[in-house]
């Protein structure tokens, strides 16, 4: 018969770390922890393939399961020594979830399980005292009512709080047992008036209530939302842990925490965490308290665990370093202190920052815990971008209205937004927003997700936004206790400001500070660990990297991050400066070829040092020069008088026919007049081009002392024949360049693919050109027929609908496009064996892509400087055959 329940902790251990799929990460990992001897409290987890069942049989358990929950309950009561449901020395339960991928705080947890009017009081007589008990039966009402009976949190809130005025109290631990007593008779009124029944007291009918809420809440919108972020499949389905209590929230010789056995921000060798003395866990992570830290015997005035509880201490220090040996990674641990004595109740691989990532992993492979090609699988390559993300510009002047912890590092700058929803839709509306908050929670993921940075008022490190900010690789202060959120006046208020809504601020995480206004940013220096792991990636790769860069300044940020040449210069770039554009439109507006070309001339010694620049920068590595591509309109100034025709014509405003018309307009796909077809109809463009970069690969050859030999790349053509029209035009400026130098300029001639036939004729196309660089983002659209400009406005809808996986303009449509490249890529080489192949779409940064690229067997990628780094860590990791993301279409 089909097992879906095994039992860990008191001797028994019944699966391991390898077990994540049934398990989820907390049981495979608890029953790991049991097998290594460590102090973990009994319990058993329930397979996650019971969620499936559950969610998908409204609500039904499958046969057997009962009968296997009660024989593993027995066996945690006879370990703990007490009774689930006993009046005299009663058992407590936790049931929590467990996906196979962390998904923090975004499923639900009932603690205290099993408390009812007569437990509570075997609970207080068994050595815990009235106090405690009641404040634990207080909880187990709250979050049972809340998570399994749905009622609402905010109200119980309420009654504490106006518990706590009365006494004139500012914190739970203020509270003593009578207060307790009392707001435990208040919860359950409370509960009865929303359910119209008692709060249930039996306790086998609370344990399968809060089994089948965690199972729910596998489903919930926040755990939707977080799958679909972190591209986790709907069917994995969460396993439930059921575990006996321990409890923090005994008296001053108890606590609660969370500890990495590394800084997670920083990615420093040395325990990380926070505590609180006499609480249950729920209390560190909602930010209820400000915690304490752990490490430091005179830290804060002395507490410190190590201060306070130095065995507790020393009995956590020894377990984080067995736990980091054993699973060769930085580890996230929750525990209790009950008591004096320490029990483990979840290790997990701890998030990180990118630049604490890095710093664990180079360390690790130092410390031989790793080795080089376990470092390079560690690192998400879309992390390093925002390692080399800018930070403030430490020069500018600066006044924080407030600050608060450093949560998570890098700066950012919006508007400010104090609802998830309103980042949301700013965001959307194409603003860079901060998100403000008194605290988060899972509910606010869309808004932090929408959001360049985010900052709270309460919270500590180890607090809700603290760990997903990290997780995003947002900017994030937490705990910033000045500042006062006002969510009805919609206002932010701190040092004497007053910030509203839409307001621009700026957030530094590094430095945990919140300023009023935009303060300017520096481009970070990645440092050696950087350089390190870039090295190691370049010894792993097979596909070559390098940049498009038109300008000198992207040209040299490309070298800096390693590019191995530059893959695409798109040269309309280098129209558009004030100093060109007067002559590109007399050439535009020219009557004969002639007079096109006078106008044509005052550009090109301008274009001869452009290219000389980036020969220069590029010093003998390849440079790939695009001849001009879009159509010529896109040099032309726009008219407005059309419009103020129309709005006299149906009686509007000039200001609401251009607001009309802005939300309507869509760009031409840029199908027409533009690429190869502009070079072949107003030959002297490309004429001019050619000679420009001849000229400067000449000069540039000369002061180096070895021949520059420039690849000029053909865009947009869908024929054999275009290309050979346009080689024989640019042989011939090759020919008169020569003559006037005394020697032939070399060059190289290859062409974009970008079209659907000139995949299909490749072979064609080959017989003229020796390089093909595949144009993604054209070859995309082409494909597709989905104008790459305008389909913002339906490609949310079209990955809402499972249509697509992603955006196909940022992760490569492998089925379709894909299979177009691939069809290019062998007619291309079968007809010329030598052919270069690469991708210059913007794809070429994308890590999924570029795992695709290696596959394929693409010589090179290209792509803008920044994800140079992302994409030298892609392709090394594609050749070491880890998973950089998931397929693109469904
Ligand atoms: C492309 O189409 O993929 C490409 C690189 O060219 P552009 O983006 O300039 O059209
Ligand atoms: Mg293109």
């Amino acid at each position: 018969m089909k097992r879906y329940v095994y039992s860990f902790g008191g001797g028994a251990a019944d699966g391991g770390a390898d077990m994540r799929e049934a398990l989820g990460g907390k049981g495979a990992n608890l029953a790991e922890m049991s097998r290594l001897g460590l102090p973990v409290p009994p319990g058993f987890t329930i397979a996650a393939d019971v969620c499936g069942h559950y969610n998908e049989n409204d609500g039904a358990f499958p046969p057997g399961l009962e009968e296997e929950v009660a024989d593993a309950l027995r066996a945690v009561e006879t370990h703990v020594g007490a009774k689930f449901g006993d009046a005299d020395n009663p058992l407590l339960l936790s049931v929590r979830s467990g996906a196979r991928e962390s998904m923090p705080g975004m499923m639900d947890t009932v603690l205290d399980l099993g408390l009812n009017d007569a437990t509570v009081e075997g609970l207080a007589r068994g050595g815990g005292g009235e106090r405690f008990a009641q404040d634990s039966y207080r909880r187990f009402i709250q979050m049972f009512g809340d998570v399994v009976l749905g009622v609402d949190h905010g109200a119980f809130e309420d009654i504490l709080q106006q518990r706590k005025d009365a006494r004139g109290v500012c914190l739970d631990t203020d509270l003593e047992a009578a207060d307790w007593r009392a707001v435990v008779a208040s919860f359950k009124e409370k509960a009865r008036e929303a359910l119209g029944e008692e709060f249930p007291q039996d306790p086998h009918r609370q344990l399968w209530g809060a089994i089948g809420a965690v199972f729910a809440s596998w489903r919930n919108p926040r755990a939707e939302t977080w799958r679909r972020l972190n591209d986790i499949p709907a069917d994995w389905g969460t396993a439930v842990t059921v575990q006996s209590m321990v409890f923090g929230n005994m008296g001053n010789d108890c606590a609660s925490g969370v500890a990495f056995t590394r800084n997670p921000s920083t990615g420093a060798r040395e325990i990380f965490g926070e505590f609180l003395v006499n609480a249950q866990g729920e209390d560190v992570v909602a930010g209820i308290r400000t915690p304490w830290s752990l490490a430091g015997s005179d830290a804060a005035g002395g507490k410190s665990m190590e201060a306070l509880m130095p065995a507790a201490w020393s009995a956590l220090v020894d377990t984080l370093n067995r736990l980091e040996a054993h699973y060769r990674d930085m580890q996230d641990v929750e525990f209790t202190v009950q008591r004096g004595r320490l029990y483990v109740l979840q290790t997990r691989s701890g998030k990180r920052t990118a630049a604490a990532a890095l710093k664990v992993a180079v360390d690790m492979v130092e410390e031989g815990l790793i080795d080089r090609a376990d470092a390079l699988r560690r690192i998400d390559p879309q992390s390093l971008e925002g390692l080399l993300h800018p930070t403030l510009d430490p020069s500018a002047p600066r006044r924080a209205i407030a600050r608060g912890l450093a949560a998570s590092p890098g700066a950012a700058c919006g508007r400010l937004a104090l609802t998830a929803d309103d980042a949301e839709a700013r965001a959307r509306a194409g603003e860079d927003v901060i998100l403000a908050r008194i605290e988060t929670s899972p509910e606010d993921i869309h808004g932090m997700h929408a959001a360049r940075g985010i900052v709270t008022a309460r919270g500590g490190m180890t607090s809700h936004a603290a760990v997903v900010a990290r997780g995003m690789g947002r900017p994030c202060v937490s705990g910033a206790a000045e500042l006062k959120i006002d969510l009805e006046a919609g206002t932010v208020s701190a040092g004497g400001v007053t910030l509203a809504a839409g307001d621009v601020v700026t957030v530094d995480g590094s430095a945990g500070e919140i300023i009023a206004g935009e303060v300017p940013t520096v481009a970070p220096e990645p440092g050696p660990d950087f350089e390190r792991l870039m090295e190691w990636a370049d010894g792993a790769r097979t596909l070559r990297v390098r940049a498009n860069a038109e300008t000198a300044a992207e040209a040299r940020v490309a070298r800096g991050f390693g590019a191995e040449g530059i893959g695409l210069c798109r040269t309309e770039h280098m129209f558009f400066d004030d100093e060109r554009i007067p002559a590109i439109r007399r050439a535009i507006m020219a009557e004969t070829g002639d007079e096109r070309r006078d106008a044509l001339a005052d550009i090109l010694p301008m274009q001869r040092r452009d290219f000389m620049e980036l020969f220069d920068i590029m010093a003998g590595l390849p440079v790939t020069v695009r001849l001009l591509d879009p159509p010529l309109h896109e040099f032309l100034p726009h008219r407005r008088d059309e419009l103020a025709d129309m709005a006299r014509a149906t009686g509007k405003s000039v200001a609401e026919v251009e607001r009309r018309a802005a939300r309507l307009r869509e760009a031409n796909p840029m199908l027409g007049h533009r690429g190869c077809r502009l070079g072949l109809t107003w030959p002297e463009i490309y004429e001019m081009q050619a000679r420009a970069v001849f000229e400067a690969a000449l000069a540039v050859g000369d002061a180096r002392g070895a021949p520059v030999v420039p690849e000029i790349m053909i865009p947009l053509a869908a024929t054999g024949r275009e290309l050979e029209l346009l080689r024989e035009r640019i042989d011939s400026v090759a020919d008169s360049v020569a003559s006037e130098a005394g020697r032939a300029p070399d060059y190289i001639l290859g062409t974009m693919i970008e079209l659907p036939r000139a995949c299909l004729r490749a072979g064609d196309l080959a017989q003229t050109a020796r390089f093909f660089s595949f144009g993604t983002n054209d070859l995309t659209q082409t494909a597709f027929g989905v104008s790459r400009d305008d389909s913002g406005r339906f490609l949310d809808r079209y990955v809402e609908l499972g249509i697509f996986g992603r955006d196909p303009f940022v992760t490569l449509d492998e089925d379709g496009v894909g299979e177009l490249i691939a069809l290019a890529a062998e007619r291309g080489r079968r007809a010329r064996a030598d052919l270069k192949l690469g991708i210059c779409g913007e794809h070429g940064g994308d890590p999924a892509s570029v795992a695709f690229c290696h596959r394929l067997g693409l010589d090179y990628v290209s792509c803008s400087p920044w994800r140079v780094p992302v994409a030298r860590l892609a392709a090394a990791r594609a050749a070491l055959g880890a998973q950089n993301a998931k397929d693109n279409t469904r």
